[in-house]
């Protein structure tokens, strides 16, 4: 098994031209850069190359000075089609790709999709987003800091300038190698293509919670429908157990649900719906995006005031039934 640490410059033209390209191609990837390191986190090899663009023909000047590269260089380059397939020849079948941030990894496979190359993988996958994981093992694990901040807080040495891919890949690699082997159990997934059937959903507990990625459906609807998606089973004895809080949802955006287990205690559920293209065919669809966590009494309690207050606003808006005339000459009920 190698990781695969690696780093993306990209240019999305001269702001305010945007044609029907950026849509499917916003960031059109200029540079790739990246680094093997051997299960013992040992530098085996480097990768870099720049390339030729092919949909945004400008570049901002201040993209052009941060990077040190300019159109005419670029266009010297090979072409991106060209350098993606040797960069994920290098990388080999057993590569574990590494990246800091969740965004390098959707920009490459958004290119190689509009250039018409095969998929990545066939369906989600599993990564370290060396951001998260440094907020893990050194911070709160819900920070999310800068490249740069992190090589301060490691007391790393700075040896190449930021934000060259390469250079970048280099940094991001020597934060990994300083983090400790044990949060690399907490593992994101990519979900650009999505499962197809089934057997081939995520289901992954991590210490303290538990995540979901189902296959695609039609529409919100057909999602929350689904027994799996609605369903609040306990992720640690996988019991069906009794519902707390019924699903509700305080912006439209998610739903959270609690179940109390018997041995494990209240466990909260939240349902995403996020809305998805197909790869490669680009319909629309949705996907869930579950997680479950346990629960104290007061984790609870904010929960149930936050349900109070949506089940308040929900009575206020429902339109007031109309009383009844009576007859007038009837007496009225005592
Ligand atoms: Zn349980």
């Amino acid at each position: 098994m190698h990781y695969i640490v690696f780093d993306l410059e990209w240019n999305q033209g001269k702001l305010g031209k945007k044609d029907r390209h950026h849509e499917q191609i916003p960031f059109e990837i200029i540079e790739i850069g990246a680094v093997k390191l051997d299960e013992n986190k040992a530098l085996v090899d480097r990768f870099q190359e720049l390339i030729k663009p092919k949909v945004y023909r400008d570049m901002p000047q201040i993209i052009e000075r941060m990077l040190h590269v300019n159109m005419k260089q670029l266009s010297q380059c090979r072409p991106f089609v060209q350098v993606c397939d040797d960069f994920l020849e290098w990388c080999g079948d057993d590569a574990v790709f590494c990246t800091w941030g969740n965004q390098d990894l959707l920009e490459l496979q958004r290119n190689m999709q509009y250039f018409k190359m095969k998929p990545l993988e066939k369906g989600p996958f599993s990564y370290l987003d060396v951001q998260k994981l440094f907020s893990i093992d050194c911070e709160d694990g819900k920070s999310r800091r800068n490249l740069e901040y992190a090589i301060d807080f490691l007391r790393i040495e700075k040896k190449e300038e930021f934000h060259r891919a390469s250079a970048d890949a280099y940094y991001t690699a020597k934060v990994f190698e300083q983090l400790d082997k044990d949060v690399e159990q907490y593992c994101s997934y990519d979900v650009f293509t999505l499962p197809e059937t089934k057997e081939q959903e995520i289901h992954k507990i991590f210490p303290g919670y538990s995540k979901y990625i189902s296959r695609s459906f039609p529409d919100k609807a057909s999602a929350m429908a689904d027994k799996e998606v609605s369903s609040m089973r306990c992720y640690i004895c996988d019991k069906n157990v009794h519902k707390k809080v019924r699903w509700f949802t305080p912006t439209g955006r998610f739903f959270i649900g609690v179940s109390q287990c018997p041995v494990h205690g209240y466990v909260k559920h939240k349902v995403r719906l996020r809305n998805h293209a197909l790869y490669p065919s680009g319909s629309d669809c949705v996907y869930v995006d579950k997680t479950q966590k346990l629960i104290d009494e007061q984790k609870l309690a904010v929960i149930l005031e936050k349900r109070d207050k949506v089940l308040e606003a929900q009575k206020k808006y429902q339109p007031v039934k109309r009383k009844k005339k009576q007859p007038k000459d009837q007496p009225k009920d005592q």
